[in-house]
């Protein structure tokens, strides 16, 4: 059995190599990751210079381009036939709640999951170090239910693992994407010359909708397992939006039309 393993942090990040180690245990992994950290790229394809892939060892390539563009190397280009299984990481930290948004490691499953291949995401809490075997432990337990029972239709699963010894973890929650933002996220300084530039950064603050809030279950200890679908549409404000359908059509030139049927259907505005 096959198994593809990808990540945003590089070829080079102890990450991939701890997950890597510990799937080799269940399958055969094949690696097809970024030759740099690509941290923070979403859903990013490469489209305007030539990607090249490079074999490093049998079955372990990189290529100078994002996660996504990975794992459409590997499924499409790379491996002689599809993997039973899409693994991205282990991410060194959270992809908690909008993180996931950003996260190159959780697109890579994105996109593992487009093309069809069941896939998961797995980020280790952490700031300058990072306990990748605790990680690996709980990733391998989740590929083995993965590929024994499968996933719903255009699921992915993100698991997250808090920065404990394996004896300090409290368990195993299934959680929600919680909102967490930043703080102050643009800061603004002043370079040598006296113009001016911009660090995104700031401190995180989170807040939750739900008592099943993934950055909650990993503030208590919890390996946090999020389901995530691909279709983002709002289906339970999709009539909302119909009654606009009709005006948008015809065109209204008097914004108070446009306001009385968007009252007749409730409060759309932010
Ligand atoms: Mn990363």
């Amino acid at each position: 059995m096959r198994i593809l393993v990808t990540n945003d942090d590089g070829i080079h990040s102890p990450g991939i190599t701890a997950l890597a180690k510990a799937l080799a245990a269940i399958g055969e992994v094949w690696i097809v990751a970024p030759d740099r950290e690509r941290t923070a790229v979403a859903h990013a394809v490469t489209l305007h210079k030539p990607l090249r892939l490079h074999e490093l060892s049998p079955r372990t390539y990189v290529v100078n381009g994002t996660p996504v563009d990975c794992v459409n190397l590997a499924l499409l280009k790379v491996m002689p036939k599809p993997p039973a299984i899409v693994v991205s990481g282990i991410n060194k930290g959270v992809n908690l709640g909008d993180d996931v948004m950003y996260s190159g490691t959780v697109s890579a499953a994105m996109e593992g999951t487009i093309l069809g291949i069941p896939s998961v995401a797995v980020s280790q809490e952490g700031v300058d170090t990072f306990r990748f075997a605790v990680g690996a432990t709980y990733a391998v337990r989740v590929v083995r239910l993965v590929l024994a029972h499968g996933l719903p239709e255009e699921t992915l699963v993100n698991v997250n693992i808090p920065n404990r010894p394996q004896r300090g973890i409290s368990g195993v929650r299934v959680t929600c994407l919680s909102r967490r933002r930043f703080h102050n996220p643009i800061i603004e300084k002043l370079d040598p010359r006296g113009r001016k530039y911009y660090w995104i950064a700031g401190e995180r603050i989170s807040w939750s909708r739900s008592k099943d809030a993934d950055h909650e279950a990993i503030e208590e200890g919890f390996v946090s397992i999020t389901p995530i679908r691909l279709d983002t549409t709002h289906h339970d404000v999709l009539d909302q939006f119909r009654a606009w359908a009709s005006i948008i059509a015809r065109g209204v030139k008097k914004s108070s039309t446009a306001r009385s049927a968007i009252g007749r259907t409730g409060h759309l505005g932010p």
